[in-house]
């Protein structure tokens, strides 16, 4: 049977049309990808990047998008005059351009792989106009999600979770009803890092950082996932996506990740995910839920894997950690100051301003100067994103790089 889109409005629709966000990125580039190994069932209609115009164009040449969004007017020139002939998507800028873009009424799967707080707006616009939302983009969930499950659930609109830890424990929710789930492991592969002795983490580059040894991934969730950041964040990603307490989420180690997440249920039974590490699948999976389509991506070979193991964090070696299961217990605009610091900090280390055992104590310290609101606004959600920045960059030279 095929599935029908976009609910009741685009009921008798079976070809979805799809709008890409951070389509020159890791995830959007393999959705592209998914997309035309779909084949002509799922049509691409709406691209948006920030400066990789050329790329972009590409992009738009090849899909037939009609409608492309860049970050500024510099980006959209570039972008008009890098189109071959022929192919004139209306080009839109900005965050206003992800939102039209994210409700455009010819789109029924928002993929929102833009990268850090700037996909919010279009998480927001997408949830408002009642879209399938299929999120890679946590840091939108991080900041603001429980303004975003709340707009999605009051306009019909489904989040499907294309990280693959919450694209394994949506599968594994599948098994039972959400009143039988005991908790759920979310399983992380530790980094390139795991093993190295904490004396030796001051000195890592960012190149070696960049080397992560099971993901291909882009610059901020490779470093997230080196510091453990990226579980920090997922924890609270999955705090909104399936309404689970901090006491329901734990954390396993899992250097083969193969197991891509766990959920255990009432009665001791156990479902899991597997496969490759490949973002290409929980891709597909968000694009033809409920369905599930042949694919022509190399598969689980688990005899020459041979074993697969799991391990407790060590907490004092990764303390990013443990600041996800606070943002979940504080809540309100904690999460925001948390995303804003950390790309902040990030940046800085891919810059090689900062070193790599600074990052947490600097996002850490962002945290405890920052004044709490409980249940914020939009507006102070993005106040404290704001804040947080400001507070981050002014706290770098005091990092212990410059000392
Ligand atoms: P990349 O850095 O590879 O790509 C980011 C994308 O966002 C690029 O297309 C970039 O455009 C675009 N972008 C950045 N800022 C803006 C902006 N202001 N306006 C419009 N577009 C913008 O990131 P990833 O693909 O690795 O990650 C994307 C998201 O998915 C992140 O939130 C990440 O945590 C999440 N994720 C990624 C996974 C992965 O395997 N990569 C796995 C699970 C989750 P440009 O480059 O043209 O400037
Ligand atoms: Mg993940």
């Amino acid at each position: 049977m095929r599935c029908v889109w976009g609910r009741s409005k685009h009921a008798e629709r079976v070809v979805p049309r799809i709008a890409v966000l951070g389509s020159t990125g890791s995830v959007g580039r393999m959705t592209l990808e998914v997309a035309s190994s779909l084949g002509p069932e799922f049509e691409v209609v709406a691209l948006a990047a920030g400066r990789r115009v050329h790329a972009l164009a590409e992009q738009a040449a090849e899909t037939g998008a009609r409608s492309v969004a860049v970050r500024d007017e510099e980006s959209a020139k570039t972008l008009a005059a890098a189109m071959p002939s022929g192919a004139r998507p209306e080009i839109l800028v900005g965050p206003e351009g992800l939102e039209r873009i994210a409700s455009r009424a010819d789109v029924d799967i928002v993929v929102l792989a833009i990268v850090g707080g700037a996909g919010l707006p279009a998480a927001l616009a997408a949830a408002r106009a009642g879209k399938r939302l299929a999120l890679a983009n946590k840091e939108s969930l991080v900041m603001a999600g429980d303004l975003v499950m709340a707009e999605a659930a009051r306009h019909g609109a489904e989040v499907i979770p294309v990280d693959s830890e919450h694209s394994a424990i949506f599968q594994a929710m599948a098994c039972g009803r959400r009143s039988e789930v005991k908790g759920v492991v979310l399983t992380a592969s530790g980094g390139p890092f795991y093993r190295l002795a904490q004396r030796e983490h001051g000195h890592v580059t960012a190149k070696q950082a960049l080397d992560h040894p099971t993901w291909s991934m882009g610059p901020k969730i490779t470093i997230d996932s080196a510091t453990l950041m990226n579980k920090a964040l997922e924890i609270i990603e999955a705090h909104h996506l399936f309404g689970l307490s901090a006491d329901e989420i734990q954390v396993l180690i899992h250097p083969e990740s193969t197991v891509h997440s766990l959920v255990e249920f009432v009665d001791g039974s156990v479902i899991a995910q597997l496969g490759r590490p490949d973002m290409r699948t929980p891709i597909q999976y968000a694009l033809t839920y409920p369905e599930r389509r042949p694919s022509p991506w190399e598969r689980l070979d688990l005899a020459s894997l041979g074993r697969l193991r799991f391990e407790k964090p060590d907490w004092e070696k990764f303390p990013a950690l443990q600041l996800g299961y606070e943002v979940i217990r504080r809540g309100g605009t904690l999460g925001a100051a948390l995303s804003g610091a950390d790309e902040v900090a990030v940046g800085a280390f891919l810059e090689n301003r900062i070193r790599f055992t600074d990052i947490v104590p600097l996002v850490k310290r962002v945290l405890e100067a920052h004044r709490w609101i409980a249940a914020p606004s939009l507006d102070e959600i993005l106040a404290a994103d704001a804040w947080a920045r400001e507070e981050a960059t002014k706290c770098l030279p005091l990092s212990s790089l410059s000392k």
